[in-house]
């Protein structure tokens, strides 16, 4: 007997009893996208490595620590995309999509990162990002952030999740805040964890990320970068914090919120749980005006924000939405052309809805056991009688109701009726 292969640890099957959940929610996510008037686009999988250096910043966890980087036959290094931002902008600037027009701009798909795997952390994980360019002001900032709210509302998550902001400031701004933050943390270097000893070299802002108790203890007093904004960053938070007021978004101020990537300037947010342990934040985002012209771009006014789906996933399924049976409609009998022929004019007749044909043969009896373990509501049965005659039996599986023959001709009249009639008590 050879050895079974599985998995790459870290990177998971989603099964057919987990999809009709992800389905749910990726519908609806593109219902709510749709709503806004915004357009998916769809990058490749794999980058030049250099791209995820350049955005990303080389002194950042990803970069250092969680890219699959390999070099392909032709020797040229590539990169699995451990997050969407760079290969969308690269795609943006390299089909002339950013000169002279705005963008409002969405994707989903798998990400790679090579870190511990844990419930709601994996190698290979999914998100559903969106980026906009083009506009300078705090309107776009707020549009975005009411979209993610409208989001929660329609996965009944609101209740779940909460939303921190914070300004990074201009790059000067952060330049003048980075001289204050060395030289304090200067003082307290016996402090430090080596990480962040080589972070205050090379990038400081990075050791505001540190999780290490000592290193977080020194943090407590350390200078703070709101105390930096210049007057364009404060107004454009400002103007932030006001339209979100208007709308009646409610947030909690975080300034120790910096995120994980270099590209990111002015606004930053994130929407938090508590409800997923240390893997709490389920949607981040914030302003990356700099990234295009550091890409080789013209300078672009940019915000996104990606959601990672395996963690809406866990919330969801905490919360159990109800989810489409397998089948609406099984159909049960032993002759097979004329099976498959109804189940062929259900679905002309019955667009959308789900019609399953027992295949495999079976008694009766296991036919109808398979019916109910579809989920189907009514059994339509063409049995021997019912053949000759040319009417088919009407069992319903889920509700209280009697089995009824009906001619074929009017099999999908009265069972489209029936179906619609459950769905409006269902709501
Ligand atoms: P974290 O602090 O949890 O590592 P991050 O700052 O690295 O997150 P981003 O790069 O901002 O994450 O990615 C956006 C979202 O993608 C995160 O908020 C999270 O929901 C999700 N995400 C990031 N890394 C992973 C992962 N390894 N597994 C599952 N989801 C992830
Ligand atoms: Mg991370």
């Amino acid at each position: 007997m050879s050895r079974k292969i599985a998995s790459v640890r870290g990177m998971n099957d989603i099964l057919p009893a987990q999809t009709p959940l992800w389905q749910w929610l990726e519908a609806r996510v593109s219902r709510v996208l749709d709503a806004y008037g915004y357009n998916e686009i769809r990058m490749p999988l794999v980058e030049p490595t250099e791209l995820f250096k350049r955005s990303i910043g080389e002194v950042t966890d990803i970069v250092e620590k969680e890219m699959y980087t390999f070099d392909d036959r032709n020797g040229d290094s590539l990169t699995l995309r451990p997050e969407g931002t760079a290969g969308c902008v690269r795609a943006c600037e390299q089909h002339g999509l950013l000169y002279n027009q705005t963008q409002r701009l969405w994707y989903r798909g798998p990400m790679f990162r090579y870190e511990r795997p844990q419930a709601g952390r994996y190698r290979q994980f999914h998100q559903i990002g969106v980026e906009t360019f083009g506009m300078a002001g705090p309107d776009i900032d707020a549009e975005m952030i009411l979209l993610t709210a409208r989001l929660w509302r329609e996965l009944g998550l609101l209740d779940q999740v909460t939303l921190e902001l914070n300004s990074l400031g201009l790059s000067e701004d952060r330049a003048a805040y980075r001289e204050a933050l060395v030289a304090y943390l200067r003082v307290h270097e016996a402090q430090l964890d080596e990480d962040s000893l080589r972070r205050l070299e090379r990038n400081p802002l990075r050791v505001l990320d540190s999780k290490d108790p000592g290193t977080r203890a020194v943090l407590e007093n350390a200078p703070q970068l709101s105390d930096y904004l210049g007057e364009e960053a404060r107004s454009h938070f400002e103007g932030l914090c006001a339209l979100l007021n208007a709308a009646g978004i409610a947030y909690r101020l975080n300034p120790g919120l910096v995120r994980g990537l270099d590209y990111y300037g002015k606004t930053v947010f994130e929407w938090v749980t508590d409800a997923l342990g240390a893997q709490g934040t389920v949607c981040a985002g914030g302003r990356y005006d700099g990234l295009v012209a550091q890409l080789g771009g013209k300078p672009t006014p940019a915000v996104g924000f990606a959601m990672g789906v395996e963690r809406l996933i866990l919330l969801l399924a905490q919360r159990q939405p109800e989810l489409r049976p397998d089948a609406e409609l099984y159909i049960v009998s032993s002759d097979a052309p004329a099976a498959l022929a109804l189940a062929e004019r259900l679905r002309d007749a019955l667009p959308g809805r789900r019609v399953r044909c027992h295949c495999g043969g079976g008694s009766f009896k296991s036919q109808m056991k398979k019916a109910d373990q579809s989920g189907a509501l009514y059994a339509l049965i063409l049995g021997e009688s019912e053949l000759a005659e040319g009417l088919v039996m009407v069992k319903p599986l889920r509700q209280d109701g009697e089995q009824r023959q009906v001619p074929q001709a009017d099999v999908a009249a009265l069972v489209g009726g029936l179906l619609t009639q459950i769905d409006t008590q269902i709501g």
